[in-house]
C-alpha cells in the first residue's frame, strides 16, 4: 500500500491499489471502472462499517455542546491519552523525563516537548501503543512536500471514526453526504497515460464517486470532467482545491456548466478570496474549507457561516509564538496538535509546519468549537528579503492578474525570485512589468525576478499545487 494519501476520501479507495499499480495500468478503462468499484467495496466495509453508525451518532450529539462541556470532555480524553502514551508508547517512554512523565500522566500537555515529523518518520512503529495489540494496522502515508513520506497506522474503528466526522461535520455543515454522488480531485494516478484522451476519471459504483485526474485537466480537456458530473449527477466535489479553482476558470472562459451541485469542500491548499469567487460562480454553490493532516491529528471544517471550526474531539490543538507561549487571538504563531480520536499511533505535541491564528470572536452558527481565524500557510513557503523579513501569502502577487491563468513564485536566492506563470492569450508585456513591481514592491528594487511564461506547472508527486518553493538552503532561512 506504499502510496501518498490527502484525507481519506481523496485517495483511500484508490490507496490499497498501489500494490496492484501495474496490473491496473494494463487494464482497459471499463475494467479500471471495475477495478475501483472492486477495491470501493472492501474500502466501504473499512470506513462504514461496524461502529461507524455510533461513531457517527457520537460526533451529532457533540455539535451543540458548549464551551464547558467540550473543556471536560477534552482534558479527560487528553489524560488518559497521555497517561498510555508515557505508558505504553515505545517512543514517549525513552524519550520523556520522568518528570515528563507525571506531567503526561496528570494531563499537563503544555509541560511536555513538542514533536518534531523527523522521529516519525524514522521509526514509525515506535509510536504504536503496545498496550492495544494491534496488529495489521492499516497504513497511510503523507505526501510531505520534502523527504520520505511519514507512515501514519490506523485501526479499521479510528478510519471510521474519521469518516463520521466528516460527514457529521463538513459534509453535515455543507448540506451533503457521503451517501449521495460525489467527485473527488486527488493525489491518486487516476488515468495511468499522460497522453490519454479521456475519460479523465475513473467511476467507484460503490460509492457514487468519481475520481478525478488532476494530472489531465487543461482548457481543452475541462468539457469532459463537466460531462462527467452531469453523467453521474455529481452533487458535491471534493478533494484539491487548486484543481477545482482551475476547472471552474475554464468553465467560465468556455460557458460550461454543471447543474445541481450543492458544495465544494476542499480538503488541500489555501481558498483565497479570489479562488472562492471563481469557484462560486462557475459552480453555483458555495465553498467549504475543510483543514486536516493524514494523521488526523487535527480537524476543522467550515460551518454554514464559513468559519472554520475545530473539532475539539480529534486532536488538541495549539498555536504558539515561537517562544512556545501560547498565542492570542488574531497572533499568528505555529500550530501544534496532539491526536485524540486517532489513539492507536499518538502524537503528542506534533508540528504541523502550519501558520495560523485563532479568532476570538464567537461565530454565528452558535456553536461553540474553537475557530481558526486562518491558516496563513506553511512555514517552508516563506519567502525572505534580502533583509531577512519573512513574508508568507506570497502568491498574493496574483490577485488581479486576469492574464495569468496559474503562477508560481520559486526563491532561488535571497536576491533572486522566478515567477513561472502559466499565461491566458491576452498576456503582455505590462503584465510582466507588473509582476515584476509587484515582487521588488514587497522584496526589495536590489531583488532580481524572472517572469518565466511556462505551458502547465508541474504538482508535486502527490499531484498538489505549490504556490510558493523556497529553494534557500536551511542555513539561509533565519527562524
Ligand atoms: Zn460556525
Amino acid at each position: 500500500m506504499a502510496t501518498t494519501a490527502d484525507g481519506f476520501d481523496d485517495t483511500t479507495t484508490l490507496i490499497v491499489m498501489g500494490t496492484f499499480d501495474a496490473l491496473y495500468q494494463r487494464l482497459p478503462v471499463w475494467a479500471q471502472h471495475g477495478a475501483v468499484s472492486a477495491f470501493g467495496v472492501y474500502w466501504y466495509w473499512q470506513r462504514f462499517g461496524t461502529g461507524y453508525r455510533q461513531a457517527l451518532s457520537d460526533y451529532l450529539s457533540r455539535d451543540r455542546w458548549q464551551h464547558e462541556q467540550w473543556q471536560q470532555w477534552q482534558q479527560t480524553a487528553l489524560r488518559q491519552m497521555l497517561s498510555a502514551a508515557a505508558d505504553h508508547v515505545p517512543f514517549y517512554r525513552d524519550i520523556w523525563t520522568d518528570a515528563q512523565k507525571q506531567a503526561a500522566r496528570a494531563g499537563r500537555l503544555t509541560e511536555l516537548p513538542l514533536l518534531e515529523k523527523d522521529p516519525i518518520r524514522a521509526r514509525p512503529y515506535d509510536f504504536l501503543r503496545q498496550d492495544l495489540g494491534l496488529r495489521n494496522p492499516l497504513t497511510f502515508y503523507t505526501s510531505g512536500s520534502t523527504g520520505t513520506p511519514i507512515a501514519s497506522l490506523w485501526t479499521a474503528t479510528e478510519l471510521r471514526a474519521s469518516m463520521a466526522v466528516r460527514e457529521a461535520r463538513s459534509a453535515g455543515w455543507a448540506g451533503v453526504s457521503f451517501t449521495v454522488p460525489r467527485a473527488t480531485f486527488s493525489g491518486r494516478m487516476v488515468e495511468p497515460d499522460p497522453l490519454s484522451q479521456g475519460p479523465f476519471y475513473r467511476f467507484n459504483y460503490v460509492e457514487r464517486q468519481a475520481y478525478f485526474s488532476a494530472f489531465h485537466l487543461r482548457a481543452d480537456t475541462a468539457h469532459c470532467y463537466v460531462a462527467a458530473l452531469r453523467k453521474h449527477r455529481i452533487q458535491w466535489l471534493t478533494g484539491y482545491a487548486v484543481s477545482y479553482y482551475l476547472l471552474a476558470k475554464f468553465m467560465l472562459e468556455k460557458g460550461l456548466t454543471a447543474p445541481g451541485l450543492k458544495a465544494v469542500i476542499t480538503t488541500s491548499e489555501k481558498v483565497t478570496p479570489d479562488m472562492r469567487q471563481v469557484m462560486e460562480a462557475a459552480y453555483g454553490c458555495p465553498v467549504f474549507e475543510e483543514y486536516s493532516t493524514v494523521e488526523n491529528v487535527l480537524f476543522a471544517s467550515a460551518c454554514e457561516a464559513g468559519r472554520l471550526h475545530v473539532s475539539p474531539d480529534i486532536g488538541v490543538v495549539e498555536i504558539l509564538r515561537p517562544d512556545g507561549s501560547p498565542c492570542d487571538a488574531g497572533e499568528v504563531g505555529e500550530v501544534v496538535a496532539t491526536s485524540l480520536m486517532h489513539y492507536s499511533q499518538p502524537f503528542v505535541r506534533f508540528r504541523l509546519g502550519d501558520l495560523a491564528a485563532w479568532d476570538g470572536e464567537p461565530c454565528p452558527c452558535g456553536r461553540a468549537m474553537p475557530v481558526i481565524k486562518e491558516v496563513v500557510g506553511r512555514i517552508e513557503d516563506v519567502v525572505t528579503g534580502p533583509d531577512g523579513r519573512q513574508l508568507v501569502r506570497f502568491h498574493g502577487i496574483f490577485v488581479n492578474q486576469p492574464h495569468v491563468r496559474e503562477g508560481q513564485i520559486i526563491q532561488e536566492a535571497l536576491t533572486r525570485i522566478r515567477v513561472k506563470i502559466v499565461p491566458t492569450p491576452e498576456f503582455n508585456e505590462s503584465d510582466v512589468a507588473d509582476i515584476v513591481a509587484r515582487v521588488q514592491q514587497r522584496l526589495s528594487a536590489a531583488v532580481e525576478v524572472i517572469v518565466e511564461p511556462v505551458n502547465d506547472i508541474p504538482r508535486t508527486k502527490a499531484g498538489k499545487f505549490k504556490a510558493v518553493i523556497s529553494l534557500l538552503g536551511q542555513n539561509q532561512t533565519t527562524k
